[in-house]
């Protein structure tokens, strides 16, 4: 599975990433995002969607 690499200075907790896949992202709500859980073949895609759309780029997939 990809790793998600989170870049702390460019993420401003707009949350879409933890719309997208609620069970890996999770923002509070001051605050960056956290990581809650692994990425599993089920979240893989719905992974794939939250790093695309977040608003700063903050989000990259590190593929193996
Ligand atoms: S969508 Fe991007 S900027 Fe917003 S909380 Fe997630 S990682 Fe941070």
């Amino acid at each position: 599975m990809p790793r998600i690499v989170v870049d702390e200075d460019l993420c401003q907790g707009h949350a879409m990433c933890s719309l997208e896949a609620p069970d890996v992202f999770e923002v509070p709500k001051h605050g960056t995002v956290q990581l809650i859980g692994d990425i599993t073949a089920s979240h893989l895609e719905a992974v794939r969607l939250a790093v695309r759309h977040c608003p700063t780029g903050a989000l990259a997939l590190e593929e193996d």
